[in-house]
């Protein structure tokens, strides 16, 4: 069976945690703080803070910004239950919206769902493929829709607009304009989880982006001791001789990273452009080339001349089927021994979003790409020769 995405773990990966576990310090420490400032390098972001999970980063981060009952936060009804999960944790009400053919956060539909009451934009770069970064800064900054923003606290009356925070979970390594994702929205949360592209098994970590006259650098480390009790001293430091007195600012919450899991992650992005990025691109193209010129098929955009995808999806279409002739087509692909996914069910036909009364008819480009998606295998250490089966299987079961 062709697993659909098993983690990269090799001796280096099991080098590195080992070291790890043998320094004598296993929680938040120096290897995070490494892993950090790699990942601020990587994404050309000063100010990089890593967390627990990219869930706990975001919900990190609506908290910070005081997002709380009453407040809406406009959310693509086409995504992982995470970005609207943690919006519910905070007392707010999800407003989803309908996303593009490309899966993309419809813009113009966010334009209509903008209220008084909203107070975050969440876009997901689903698949790995920037969202429309431009347009999204525009619609923020624009007078009309400064107008409505009704602060309620300091922070929200400091950016005097809406937040735009992006759930970057797939889109490590994507770039926009060239650039990396990390610096397009105010603040952008990835996601290290085993599946994502680059992994700590668990894991996440907040690019700080906030403008003027906000102070990122301070900001990295008020939220160091929020994401840990609000105690003023960190493990580490209390190690120091003499050092033990420290004090709780505020209530906060205990999501931060492990030195354990910064190990792996560490390993992981030293080879990430240099080898992740580049078989994942490859077994992309492989994707494309079998499929692009089948009628049966309809690939996914993941290169314009602006926007780069990470390669952390391939969402293949199947052209006019239903959503049950979908499922059957996958069942026949696992029949023949190859592991295939969707990405993602909608979050309106969820059973806890369906009770609270989203219904999967008002997103229809969200449905009918849902209805027609299969996530195809894409993984470092999948070969040309599984790539090749892959490719046979998904073409012999789509006999409609
Ligand atoms: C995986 C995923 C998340 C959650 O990431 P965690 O690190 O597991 O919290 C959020 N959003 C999307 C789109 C994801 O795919």
């Amino acid at each position: 069976m062709i697993p659909f995405s098993p983690p990269r773990i090799d001796d280096r990966t099991i080098e590195e945690v080992c070291a790890a576990l043998k320094s004598g310090w296993i929680t938040t420490g120096p290897r995070v703080r490494k892993f950090e400032e790699m990942l601020s390098d990587y994404c050309k972001v000063n100010n990089v803070l890593c967390v627990s999970s990219n869930s706990a980063g975001m919900e990190l981060m609506l908290h910070w910004f005081g997002v709380g009952p009453g407040d809406e936060v406009i959310v693509p009804a086409y995504t992982y239950c995470a970005t609207a999960n943690v919006v519910v944790h905070c007392g707010a009400t999800p407003v989803m919206v309908d996303v593009k053919e490309d899966f993309g956060i419809d813009v113009e539909a966010v334009r209509r769902a903008i209220t008084p009451k909203t107070k975050v934009i969440m876009p997901v770069d689903i698949a790995g493929f920037p969202c429309d970064y431009d347009e999204l800064n525009q619609l923020v900054r624009e007078d009309a829709v400064r107008q409505l923003f009704t602060p309620d606290n300091e922070i929200q009356r400091q950016l005097g607009r809406i937040l735009l925070l992006e759930d970057a979970a797939h889109s490590l390594g994507a770039r926009y304009h060239r650039l990396p994702l990390g610096t397009q929205a105010d603040l952008a949360v990835f996601s290290f989880h085993a599946v994502k592209n680059l992994t700590t098994a668990e894991g996440g970590a907040i690019c700080l982006n906030l403008p003027h006259p906000f102070d990122n650098e301070a900001l990295y480390k008020q939220l160091k001791i929020k994401s840990l009790h609000g105690q003023s001293k960190d493990a580490l430091s209390k190690t120091q001789a003499g050092n033990w007195r420290y004090d709780v600012t505020e209530a906060g919450y205990k999501c931060n990273m492990t030195d354990v899991l910064a190990a792996i992650g560490i390993v992981e992005l030293e080879r990430y452009d240099s080898e992740t990025l580049p078989r994942r691109k490859q077994i992309f193209d492989a994707y494309s080339n079998a499929f692009r010129n089948d009628p049966r098929f309809q690939v996914p955009i993941y290169e314009t001349a602006e926007k780069q995808s990470s390669y952390h999806v391939y969402p293949l279409r199947i052209n006019n089927i239903t959503e049950q002739q979908r499922d059957e087509i996958m069942q026949r692909i696992f029949q023949l021994e190859v592991s295939v996914n969707v990405h993602f069910i909608p979050l309106p036909m969820l059973t806890f979003y369906r009770n609270a009364g989203y219904n999967i008819q008002n997103y229809p480009v969200t449905y009918d790409n849902f209805s027609r998606e299969i996530s195809l295998p894409v993984y470092y250490n999948l070969s040309d020769t599984q790539v090749q089966t892959v490719i046979e299987a998904v073409k012999k079961a789509v006999t409609f």
